[in-house]
């Protein structure tokens, strides 16, 4: 069914009773032409553009728990295609481009609301980098303004003008960047890839790989063996587990990444707001809630709840940059697991493994990658080669020293 107004009122006459579910509950089939692990916005967004982009659809998204449950139904929403270096930022503006489009697409509303977002310098150096960042964006196509001080404060007069420490210098803004609200992303690939066929396939883990010749046959699951012609994971935090089952060891470290939303407040911020001299960013919900987050806990782990050291060092830097928000009460906070790559940079590629494909070394931001990498995934999916927007994101990267190391996307190894 498609959504529509006329269908809401059609609905409305029959007391809302009539609204088919929005996806099916297929049992697995004995085999597929693709099966793809993690049903998270990139898993699901991988099967949707097989099918819209590649024609391919006898595909299965296996998912351990329910639809979303990772890190695609955890993140702080942000969007942003703010990227300095060669390698990443043609892959985001590619994404962000594809996120302008996304409820056309799927007919669905993703609640896309583009209010911007300021990342704050706080001296003249991180100025000069800002300055640059932002000229390298509008070469590739962005949109980028490089505020000062004056202008900051116009834009969001209640930050901390006052701190001597670490005055606010200036600020880059990304006008098109903002937020999407994360389950509604999921849902929305979910049953646009199902009204195209595919199976989505909740509670089913997989358990084990089943390799012949140095090529995947299909994966065993807690729901029987399962046969396909090719496989990709899209497991985020799990990576490192999962390939572990098809005998690799993979450049990624899993950590806890914790986020905050306050009680409901009038509308008070104007966008995405991030601070320089801490790892701390802000937006605000369409409810009301100051939506917030910081650093990965600085240990690993696989348990998806955060320690009270990283709580307190982000409260300390929300305070610092906006200290009315010590006003605000805390109603929620929870965690998701991160797979951090060492140069903060994805991975979208083949594995030594014949037919078994890997996304994943999202780090802090892969809500925002969402569309581009499931694009790219399916792309590499269907034709065995890199997309053109994610030819830097090689897993060999690491051994011949290509990396991509972007500056403060990363785990920034030093500081473990
Ligand atoms: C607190 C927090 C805040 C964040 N904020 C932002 C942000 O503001 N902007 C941004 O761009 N990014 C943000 N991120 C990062 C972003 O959420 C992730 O990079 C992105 O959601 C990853 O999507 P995914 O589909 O790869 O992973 P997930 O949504 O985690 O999906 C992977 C799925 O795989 C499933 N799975 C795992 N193992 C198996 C198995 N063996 N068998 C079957 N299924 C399995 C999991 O259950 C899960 O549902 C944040 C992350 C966190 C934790």
């Amino acid at each position: 069914m498609r959504y529509s107004g006329l269908s809401i009122l059609r609905n409305a006459l029959s007391g809302q009773k009539n609204w088919a579910p929005a996806w099916r509950e297929p049992a697995p089939k004995p085999q597929y032409d693709v099966i793809i692990i993690g049903g998270g916005g990139h898993g699901l967004a991988t099967a949707w553009y097989l099918a819209r982009n590649h024609g391919i659809t006898n595909v299965a998204v296996l998912e351990r728990g329910y639809l979303g449950s990772g890190n695609s139904g955890r993140n702080t929403t942000i969007v942003r295609a703010n990227y300095h270096i060669a390698g990443n930022e043609p892959f985001y503006a590619h994404s962000l481009k594809l996120w302008e489009g996304l409820e056309q697409d799927l007919n669905y509303n993703v609640m896309m609301s583009q209010r911007g977002v300021l990342n704050l310098c706080h001296s003249d150096g991180q100025f000069d980098f800002y300055a640059r960042r932002g000229n390298a964006m509008r070469l590739h196509g962005e949109d980028a303004e490089l505020l000062d001080r004056e202008a900051v404060r116009a834009h969001a007069p209640f930050l901390n003008f006052r701190d001597e420490r670490f005055p606010i210098r200036g600020g880059l803004l990304q006008p098109r960047g903002g937020t999407a609200r994360h389950d509604a992303v999921v849902w929305g690939y979910a049953r646009a890839a199902d009204s195209r066929g595919v199976d989505l396939i909740q509670n089913c883990e997989v358990t084990g790989f089943r390799i012949e010749n140095g090529r995947v046959r299909g994966v065993e699951t807690t729901r029987g063996y399962i046969g396909a012609g090719k496989v990709g994971m899209a497991v985020a935090g799990r990576t490192s587990q999962v390939a572990q089952m098809a005998g690799l060891r993979l450049p990624i470290e899993s950590q806890v990444l914790q986020a905050f939303v306050t009680e409901g407040l009038k509308p008070v911020l104007p966008g995405v707001i991030t601070y320089g001299m801490g790892h701390f960013y802000i937006s605000q919900s369409d409810k009301g809630g100051l939506v917030f987050g910081g650093d990965i806990d600085f240990y690993n782990s696989y348990a998806a709840r955060g320690n009270l050291p990283m709580v307190e060092h982000v409260m300390e830097a929300g305070m610092a940059m906006m200290p009315m928000i010590g006003r605000a009460r805390v109603l929620r906070s929870w965690g998701g697991i991160a797979d951090m790559t060492m140069d903060g940079s994805p991975i979208i590629d083949r594995t030594p493994v014949d037919g078994l494909f890997l996304d994943g070394g999202w780090c802090y931001g892969g809500f925002k990658a969402t569309p581009a990498s499931g694009w790219a995934f399916a792309h590499l999916l269907a034709t065995g080669e890199s997309h053109e927007t994610a030819r830097a994101f090689r897993l060999d990267r690491f051994a011949t020293g290509h990396v991509l190391d972007e500056e403060g996307t990363g785990a920034q190894p030093n500081r473990h």
